[in-house]
């Protein structure tokens, strides 16, 4: 039986190694980062990173939620949503239609619950962390890569579970076409260039007032908001950034915390300076998911599809799906993708 090596501990390569290791493979997987999850992050219940999975259409991830035996639950949404126009005037309160709402889950314990399950189907010595793949040779019969911590590993094939522009800054031999190079370099890294903030509240206030949590600012440094509170308490807000990275990191973290506790203040009232605890992290300060190239925000929904790398290279991971790419689901399907081309 073929070894396979993936690279990326992520949601795509996590799926794919517990799928091949189930079909007998040897697989070993080498991560980067010291954790296992990749774009997912999840503290103290809260997600940092992915939130939501769509059940209505995202087949995939619903039944592996089902499969893996997680319990999932709606995401809040009753009450009115506040707006912010401009920085002089109150935030109105606006009731959304019903149909103007997409339902959406979320996963109890936080998405990381997803990735432990998978990383819990494989035996202990399948994944190798603190192992940054640096190149790839495949001059001869076996593939040789070699890792940023010097280690060196021969093995048949490889599955880049890593972002496209991450692929690129791999030395590849021999080396890729210009052509795959561009498409490589031009695929923005889904939400690479933003940042999250996760306040913890005592309690959800903001319900008892009438709001959903839903906000949206056209002014403010967040730029839209979120209830992020978990199933059986404590109540949280998260939200998206509207400053760049750039701006963001001007700023500096401190600085940003208070303008997001100004802005919550504003749309939420004085409740919400009484705050347990202020999660922040931003991803595009994170090399093993964001390069330069994305620190421009996004201003269109990027066309994702997959990118053929040929002779015994694969390329997987949510940014390789022509359907939901950018999305957890678009990670799993690009996995199962793969996956049944080699087995
Ligand atoms: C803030 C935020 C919010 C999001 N919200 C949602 C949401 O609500 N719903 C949703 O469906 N999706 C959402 N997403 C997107 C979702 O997180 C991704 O689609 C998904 O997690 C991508 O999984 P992946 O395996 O393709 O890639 P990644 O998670 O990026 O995994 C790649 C892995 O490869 C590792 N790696 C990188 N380079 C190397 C190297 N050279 N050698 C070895 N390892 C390497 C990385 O450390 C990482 O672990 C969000 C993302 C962010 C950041």
């Amino acid at each position: 039986m073929k070894s396979i090596a993936i690279i990326g501990a992520g949601v795509s390569g996590l799926y794919a190694a517990s799928e091949l290791h189930q079909k007998r493979y040897d697989v070993t997987v080498f991560e980067a980062r010291d954790r296992v999850g990749g774009r997912i992050l999840t503290k103290e219940g809260f997600d940092l990173g992915p939130t939501w999975y769509w059940p209505d259409t995202e087949k995939t991830i619903s039944e592996l939620v089902d499969t893996l035996g997680l319990e999932s639950f709606l995401q809040h949404t009753t009450g009115e949503m506040v707006l912010e126009r401009q920085t002089t005037t109150a935030p109105e309160r606006h009731v959304l239609p019903e149909e103007s709402i997409v339902r959406s889950k979320r996963v109890v314990g936080g998405m990381t619950s997803l990735v432990e399950a998978l990383y819990a189907k494989l035996p202990d010595d399948i994944v190798r962390l603190g192992h940054r793949l640096t190149s790839i040779d495949r001059q001869s019969d076996r593939v040789q890569l070699t890792f940023q911590n010097g280690s060196v590993y021969h093995t048949d094939d490889v599955i880049l579970a890593i972002p496209p522009r991450l692929v690129a800054e791999v030395a590849i031999e021999p080396a890729l076409s210009a052509q795959t190079r561009k498409a490589l370099k031009t695929t923005p890294t889904w939400m690479a260039s933003q940042a999250k903030a996760l306040i913890v509240y005592e309690t959800p206030f903001w319900r008892e007032e009438g709001l959903s949590g839903f906000g949206m600012s056209w002014v403010g440094p967040l730029q839209e908001i979120h209830d992020a509170s978990l199933k059986d308490g404590p109540g949280a807000l998260f939200g998206f950034f509207r400053l760049s990275p750039g701006e963001r990191e001007a700023l500096g973290e401190g600085q940003v915390k208070t303008r997001v506790i100004e802005q919550l203040e504003k749309l939420y009232g004085p409740k919400a300076n009484d705050f347990l605890r202020f999660h922040y992290m931003d991803w595009s300060t994170e090399s093993e998911t964001a390069t330069s190239d994305d620190f421009l925000p996004l201003t269109a929904f990027p066309a994702y599809g997959p990118i053929e790398l040929g002779d015994r290279l694969h390329l997987i991971g949510s940014e390789t799906d022509a359907q939901f790419g950018g999305h957890i689901e678009g990670a799993l399907r690009s996995a199962n993708r793969i996956v049944q081309g080699l087995v």
